[in-house]
């Protein structure tokens, strides 16, 4: 080594302004979808109403957005293609922005690995052009363009080569672009966008929002519906919260509308998308009490607060943000989206009635043969048995001993009226059927009644409080100093939920009480795995997701077992308690208690209309 140093000396010096642009695009411009991605928040920035995307084979060949924003003057189009040049920011203020952009890096970058055009026109000038290719930049020459810019950047990499061999398919780069296009929409519903793939040259609309009117909820529930599904507009609950000065809007969906990945969750922070651990976390705590694990919100949430609170500048991409308060974020996207969905009370997802007809109308696909043309023994019994409510209870002339009207089912003609109707009938010891102005209800007794007693458990214990026992020897946890101190620093929640802890030296710490109902508990299991995710989220709410878990066991074994009969008035206190109670539209586990079918569904049903 000592003689290298003698051989040859290293020798610093300053990179030409090619290669840095070519090393921040290696940040910025990681794949065609981040060009697509800072291009059109420069036209969002620009005051655009409407943007239009168009590429070819997943952007690497052509990316141009066009946008009708407040142009580039002509004097200006050299400024904004160099290096940290921004018309966004001073520079005095880093926490204060208001934009999407600021760093002043996209052209540049873009210009410095691939072919770029600018072609531009602000008010009061004429319309002018300039083009640089591998960071060699062309002169301003005029143009023809009535009003707006037109970016277009060709072969994304080719000055790179080495970077567009970690290019996927042209497939995953169009989703990928798609994903961003449909998020910014999202952000901005009053904008319209095209998405256009030019790939076989007349190319084809991949992706279209027309641009909404009326409020902001009006707004975002229709862009929502154009690019989520009018499935989730119909499900989703609006979230309209504030603390401290966080202020919290959107859309969250019915937890019976849950997904099986995490691919329907939408976070904002001052209108830019972001991918937050914390955020998403929050998201899976406000859900967890109604969701399995393997189960996933869906939500589209907006958090606005002021600038000088969260710090945008910590990526590259602008797509993670550091708040000053995560806390206070995290407990207010917990708190609004629990309480929102208590507001739902018992709606179930409207897909469920979707999904019911869909499996009665499947068998449809084989010619019908009807039962009464030649009966065969099961056939038989199965129209027997969905006959059966028709006769008197003790004359049904065959064994289906739980089918039955109610003798005394009540005649209170009002009861329709109530969401979840009369009850009717109960069938097969477990579900009853009720009636409703325009439809009929089919309840799972035994699901529901878990729920109802689970959420009557939990209210117990948020007035009353955890109860805990003593240990007969405070457990010692040895810990790192860091993480006693994480610990320590969590007593005051920790201790309503029925675990006191307090410090023990250094780092260890000594668990005095836990919750009653956790029995004996692996103290130090525990601890640890509160630690993870203070490590993970910031918070945990471990403890009380545990004793939530055990509450909802004990539910469980507390409602009616499948098997009793329920009289007329047990079936409609049940119906009545499910109107009022939060969150009974679906069990413990996520699944709907009950389904609801309109008399248009079963007129469809049976091919009326
Ligand atoms: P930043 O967005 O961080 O300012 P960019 O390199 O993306 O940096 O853009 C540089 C400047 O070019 C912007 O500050 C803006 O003044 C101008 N600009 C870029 N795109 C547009 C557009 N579509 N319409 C109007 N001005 C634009
Ligand atoms: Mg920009």
């Amino acid at each position: 080594m000592p003689d290298t140093v003698n051989n040859i000396r290293p020798v610093i010096r300053h990179l030409d302004a090619n290669a840095i642009n070519r090393i921040a695009a290696g940040e910025v411009v990681e794949r065609p979808a981040s060009a697509v991605k800072e291009l059109v928040e420069n036209a969002i920035d620009a005051g655009a109403r409407r943007i239009d995307i168009a590429i070819a084979q997943g952007g690497k060949s052509l990316i141009r957005v066009t946008d009708d924003g407040c142009g580039i003057a002509p004097d200006d189009l050299a400024l904004a293609l160099s290096r940290h040049a921004t018309s966004k920011i001073d520079g005095t203020d880093l926490l204060n922005i208001h934009t999407f952009g600021f760093r002043g890096e996209a052209l540049p970058s873009l210009g410095a690995v691939g072919r770029l055009t600018i072609t531009s026109r602000a008010e009061g000038f004429d319309a002018a052009e300039i083009k640089v290719s591998g960071g060699e930049m062309g002169s301003v020459k005029p143009a023809a363009l009535t009003r707006g810019t037109i970016v277009t950047l060709q072969d994304l990499f080719y000055a790179t080569p080495a970077r567009l061999k970690f290019m996927r398919s042209d497939r995953a780069e169009v989703q990928a672009i798609s994903d961003v296009v449909k998020r910014l929409a999202m952000a901005e519903p009053f904008v319209s966008f095209t998405l256009r793939d030019v790939s076989g040259g007349e190319g084809r609309v991949t992706f279209r929002a027309d641009a909404q009117t009326g409020d902001m909820f009006d707004a975002l529930r229709g862009r929502l519906a154009n690019v989520l599904g009018r499935e989730f507009a119909d499900n989703a609950v609006p979230i309209d919260a504030e603390r401290d000065g966080f202020h919290l809007t959107g859309y969250a969906a019915l937890p019976t509308y849950s997904r099986g990945a995490a691919v329907a969750q939408f976070l904002f922070v001052n209108g830019r998308p972001v991918r937050d651990k914390v955020l998403v976390g929050a998201l899976r705590g406000a859900y967890m009490d109604f969701l399995s694990r393997d189960r996933h919100p869906a939500a589209c949430l907006f958090l606005d607060c002021d600038p000088t609170m969260v710090d945008v500048n910590v990526h590259p991409a602008k797509s993670e943000v550091r708040f000053r308060e995560a806390g206070v974020a995290r407990g207010l996207i917990v708190s609004a989206v629990r309480h929102a969905l208590a507001n739902a009370g018992h709606r179930a997802s409207t897909t469920i009635a979707g999904e019911t007809l869909g499996a009665m109308r499947a068998e449809q696909v084989e010619p019908r043969i009807y039962q009464m043309d030649r009966p065969s023994q099961g056939g038989l019994s199965a129209s027997y048995a969905a006959q059966a409510p028709m006769f008197e209870d003790g004359q049904t002339p065959f064994d289906a001993p739980s089918a039955r009207i109610e003798a005394n089912a009540p005649t209170d003609t009002s009861l329709p009226d109530h969401p979840l109707g009369a009850a009717r009938a109960h069938l097969h010891e477990n579900y009853i059927v009720a009636q409703t102005r325009d439809g009929i209800v089919l309840v799972d007794a035994h699901a529901a009644h878990e729920r109802l007693v689970y959420e009557r458990l939990k209210k117990q214990m948020a007035e009353n409080g955890v109860a805990r026992q003593a240990l007969l020897i405070p457990d010692i946890v040895e810990l790192s100093d860091g993480d006693a101190a994480l610990i320590i620093g969590q007593t005051d929640t920790l201790a309503r939920f029925g675990v006191v802890v307090e410090p023990f030296g250094a780092g260890a710490i000594a668990v005095r009480e836990t919750p009653a109902l956790l029995g004996q508990c692996d103290v130090s299991g525990l601890i640890r795995d509160v630690l993870d995710e203070l490590h993970d989220l910031g918070s945990s709410d471990l403890v009380q997701a545990k004793i939530e878990a055990i509450l909802s066991r004990v539910a469980c074994h507390g409602s009616v077992r499948t098997g009793r009969r329920l009289n007329g008035d047990e079936m409609n206190a049940l119906l009545r308690e499910m109107e009022t109670t939060p969150h009974s539209g679906q069990c413990n586990h996520g699944r709907p208690t009950y389904v609801e079918l309109k008399m248009t569904d079963i007129e469809r049903l049976f091919g009326r209309t």
